[in-house]
């Protein structure tokens, strides 16, 4: 699987570096609907990923070693 994987959500786009994940898990106890870790035990988006965007926001920020980052649609970066 590639090193980044990127999804849409509203206005903001969600990207998992996927190298520098460690699968603690901590995006997935603040977002379980959004996340989950594949066979690998690195994080990946649920195919069906959906539901508080916020949640999403706080889960990404959540992210012990920042794999995960949220860019507006400008490509500022909201998190980390
Ligand atoms: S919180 Fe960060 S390191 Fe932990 S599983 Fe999620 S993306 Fe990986």
């Amino acid at each position: 699987m590639a090193q980044f994987e990127e999804r849409k959500v509203g206005r903001w786009t969600v990207r998992i570096d996927r190298l520098i994940c460690v699968g603690f898990g901590d995006c997935i106890d603040e977002a379980g609907s959004w996340f989950e870790l594949d066979e690998e035990g690195i994080a990946t988006f649920r195919p069906t990923s959906s539901g508080d965007e916020n949640a999403l926001l706080e889960a990404c920020r959540s992210c012990p070693v920042d794999a995960l980052s949220v860019y507006d649609p400008e490509g500022g970066r909201l998190v980390p």
